[in-house]
């Protein structure tokens, strides 16, 4: 059966690393919640208004607007064998919305926690680095680049930072997940469809992991 394959874990953990690879190997479509909101936040729209302070200070998009994104996004073609989310849902209204949306569609759905301990969640936010160009994700700590700050794919262009990025919004991003997420994954593994996996290691180890849970070995 087609699957929606919704990545979970705390801001850092690694999720996006993770959805960029799923989508690499299994060809199904990555769907970021972060990165469209943050593609929105880039325009000169009245909506870019309303977004900007909301992502600079790691707070959450209202949950109409962000279902409605994903709701839009998730009626392309593309996405009918399935697809991967990563970000969403992060509240319990989002989920409940996934759990229609995923019957309508006529997905099953499974959800995989990419654990990591706290004392690494906030070096893997602020050391993480992205380039414009593929979006390739980079960590001056864990993953850097072969040369200080550029791309390895697209040299000519420098990495960015994320302005969320900060050591004083990545705590609150982790509070956030804490309050609002965190009871998401009770909600998943009470009904058998949560698989969790150790996020502490290197990106390699950590994919073998998600890739076995998500074709259920
Ligand atoms: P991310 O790239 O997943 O860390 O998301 C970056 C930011 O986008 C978050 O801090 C929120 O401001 C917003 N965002 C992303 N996904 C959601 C969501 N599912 N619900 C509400 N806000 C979201």
């Amino acid at each position: 059966m087609s699957k929606i394959i919704v990545l979970m874990g705390a801001p850092g953990a690694g999720k996006g690393t993770q959805a960029r690879l799923l989508q690499e190997r299994l060809s199904l479509p990555q769907i970021s919640t972060g990165d469209m909101f943050r593609a929105i936040v880039k325009t000169e729209t009245p909506l870019a208004e309303e977004l900007r302070p909301l992502l600079t200070l790691g707070r959450l998009v209202p949950d109409e607007l962000t279902m409605r994104v994903v709701r839009e996004r998730t009626a392309q073609p593309d996405c009918r064998a399935g697809y991967i989310l990563d970000g969403f849902p992060r509240t319990t209204a989002q989920a409940g919305m996934l759990e229609g949306l995923a019957a309508e569609q006529g997905h099953a759905l499974l959800a995989v926690l990419v654990d990591v301990p706290y004392d690494i969640l906030e070096k893997r936010m602020t050391g993480r680095r992205n380039c414009p160009v593929c979006g390739e994700i980079y960590n001056v700590y864990f993953k850097p680049p072969a040369r200080d700050e550029v791309c390895d794919l697209h040299p000519e262009v420098r990495l960015v930072r994320r302005a969320d990025d900060n050591a004083e919004t990545a705590k609150d991003r982790v509070a956030t997940f804490e309050r609002d997420t965190r009871p998401l994954l009770e909600y998943y593994e009470k009904s058998g469809r949560l698989r969790r996996v150790d996020g502490a290691r290197d990106v390699e180890a950590i994919y073998a992991d998600v890739q076995k849970a998500v074709s259920g070995e």
